[in-house]
C-alpha cells in the first residue's frame, strides 16, 4: 500500500473559506455588480475538462452518473498531493534509520497493549485467516499507527489529482473508479471517504481496489469499513495475507550469519534456494548454530550489503511483499511482529557509518553504470532492482564483494572505473 502519515488541516479551512465567499456574494449581490472572479488558471481548466471527460469513463466501468457527481462535487486540485506526487526525495534515509522509527519501542509497546485489549478480535482473525496476530498488528502499526494516522484528503479530491496529470495517471484512474464503487457498494457519503494523499484508506491502508477485491466484514455488520471497524480492518489484513498464499505456522525467517567469502551475488530476496542448499553453504543461526536442513525455499536478504545484518527470508516475508512491495517495510513488519512477542533483536550491528547516498550521487552512480555498460535504464536517482544488479553485476567484474549496495565508497569505484574507460579510449 502506499502509504502518506501526513497531518492535513488545509482542506477543511479551505471548504469554510469557500463557504464564507460565497455567503458575502449573495448577500450583496443585489447592491453590487459581480465581483471579479480570479482567472481559472489553464491548470484548473484542465482539472476541470478532466473531470468532466471521466464522468462517462466513469459510467462505462458502471457507475451511476448520480454518485459521480456528488463524489466530485467541490474538489479542487490539491497543490500539495501535486508537490507530493511529483517529488523524488533528496535523502533516503539507510535502512536502520527507517527501522528504528519503525519498529521503535513505541510500536512495540502500543502493539502489545492493542493485542492485550482487543484479544478476542486478534484471536478470532488468527483463527480464521492463520496469520499470527502479531503480524496482524504490525501491519495496523505500520500502516496508521493502530489507527491514528489515515490520512484526512478527501479520496476523491486526492485521486483526482493524482488522475488528472503526473506520473501515476494510469493507476489513480483505476482506483478512482474503485473508490466509487466502494461509495456506492458500502453506502458512504464521500465526506466520510477520507485517504493518504495517493488513495490508500482507513486503518491498514488499503487502496480502493485491495478494498473491494479483499476488504471483508470482520465485525459482522453487514458492511466493509475499513476507516471505523479495526475489526473489518485487521480482518481484512490477514485475509489478503491469506489469499496471497500466507503459509499457516511457518515463520517469515530469521536473522542468520554468513560464511568468509560467501557468494553475495545470490543474496537477494529473488534468489531462492532450498534450506538444506544454504545449510551446505555455511549459513547458520546469527549465533553460529545450525539451521534447518529442510527442503523449504528461501532467500538471503542483506538490507544493508555484506558488512550489516543477514536475513534468511521465507514464503511469508514475500507475502508481506505482496502488501507492500517495499523490503525495508517487510523487514519492519517482521521485526516488529517478533518484538511483539519479545524476540526479534538484530546480533549484527548495521554499519551506521555508511552515509546514504544524495539524488546527484545517485544519479552519478546510476549514469557511471550506464557508461560502463551495466544498464540501469534512464537514471532517475531511485536505485531499484535494476541499479543494484548493475552495481553487482560491476562488484563482480571488479572482485569485490557483489551485494550490489550502493556506498559512497562504491561510488567513487564507479566514477574512477568510468573516468579510466575514458582516459583510455573506451
Ligand atoms: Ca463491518
Amino acid at each position: 500500500m502506499l502509504r502518506a502519515a501526513l497531518p492535513v488541516a488545509a482542506l477543511s479551512c479551505f471548504a469554510v473559506l469557500a463557504g464564507c465567499a460565497s455567503a458575502g456574494h449573495g448577500h450583496h449581490a443585489a447592491e453590487h455588480a459581480e465581483p471579479a472572479k480570479p482567472p481559472v488558471t489553464p491548470d484548473e481548466q484542465k482539472f476541470i475538462d478532466f473531470i468532466k471527460d471521466f464522468r462517462a469513463e466513469a459510467i462505462r466501468a458502471g457507475i451511476r452518473g448520480e454518485t459521480y457527481d456528488k463524489a466530485v462535487d467541490g474538489i479542487h486540485i490539491n497543490d500539495r498531493i501535486k508537490t507530493l506526487n511529483g517529488n523524488q526525495p533528496e535523502h533516503v534515509r539507510q535502512v536502520w534509520d527507517y527501522l528504528s522509527g519503525a519498529v521503535s519501542d513505541w510500536r512495540v509497546g502500543r502493539g502489545q497493549q492493542m493485542l492485550s485489549d482487543n484479544a478476542a478480535l486478534f484471536r478470532s482473525v488468527e483463527r480464521k485467516y492463520g496469520v499470527p496476530k502479531e503480524f496482524v498488528a504490525a501491519i495496523w502499526g505500520l500502516e496508521s499507527a493502530y489507527g491514528r494516522d489515515q490520512g484526512s484528503f478527501n479520496i476523491f479530491e486526492a485521486l483526482a489529482t493524482l488522475a488528472y496529470d503526473g506520473p501515476r495517471t494510469t493507476y489513480a484512474r483505476e482506483q478512482f473508479i474503485a473508490a466509487l464503487k466502494i461509495m456506492e457498494r458500502e453506502k458512504m457519503k464521500p465526506s466520510q471517504m477520507t485517504s493518504s494523499w495517493a488513495g490508500a484508506i482507513g486503518h491498514t491502508q488499503f487502496v480502493p481496489t485491495t478494498f473491494l477485491a479483499h476488504g471483508v466484514d470482520g465485525d459482522g455488520d453487514g458492511k466493509v469499513d475499513l476507516w471505523n471497524s479495526p475489526a473489518d480492518a485487521l480482518a481484512s489484513a490477514a485475509n489478503y495475507l491469506k489469499q496471497s498464499g500466507w503459509k499457516s505456522g511457518e515463520p517469515w525467517g530469521m536473522e542468520v550469519s554468513l560464511p568468509e567469502g560467501f557468494a553475495y551475488e545470490d543474496c537477494d530476496v529473488d534468489t531462492q534456494k532450498p534450506m538444506s542448499e544454504w545449510a551446505a553453504r555455511g549459513v547458520r543461526t546469527a549465533t553460529g548454530e545450525p539451521i534447518p536442513s529442510s527442503d523449504a525455499m528461501a532467500a538471503i536478504f542483506l538490507p544493508a550489503g555484506y558488512k550489516g545484518p543477514a536475513f534468511l527470508v521465507r514464503n511469508n516475508f514475500r507475502m508481506i511483499l505482496t502488501y507492500n512491495a517495499s523490503t525495508s517495510y517487510a523487514l519492519a513488519v517482521s521485526l516488529l511482529a517478533d518484538r511483539m512477542r519479545g524476540t526479534g533483536d538484530i546480533v549484527t550491528p548495521w554499519p551506521r557509518n555508511e552515509l546514504a547516498l544524495e539524488k546527484d550521487q545517485r544519479v552519478q552512480l546510476q549514469s557511471g553504470l550506464n557508461a560502463l555498460g551495466f544498464d540501469v535504464g534512464e537514471p532517475d536517482g531511485v536505485l531499484g532492482r535494476k541499479t543494484r544488479a548493475a552495481l553487482r553485476a560491476f562488484q563482480k567484474q571488479h572482485h569485490l564483494p557483489a551485494d550490489g549496495f550502493p556506498t559512497r565508497a562504491m561510488l567513487d569505484r564507479v566514477v574512477k572505473a568510468r573516468e579510466h574507460a575514458t582516459a583510455g579510449g573506451g
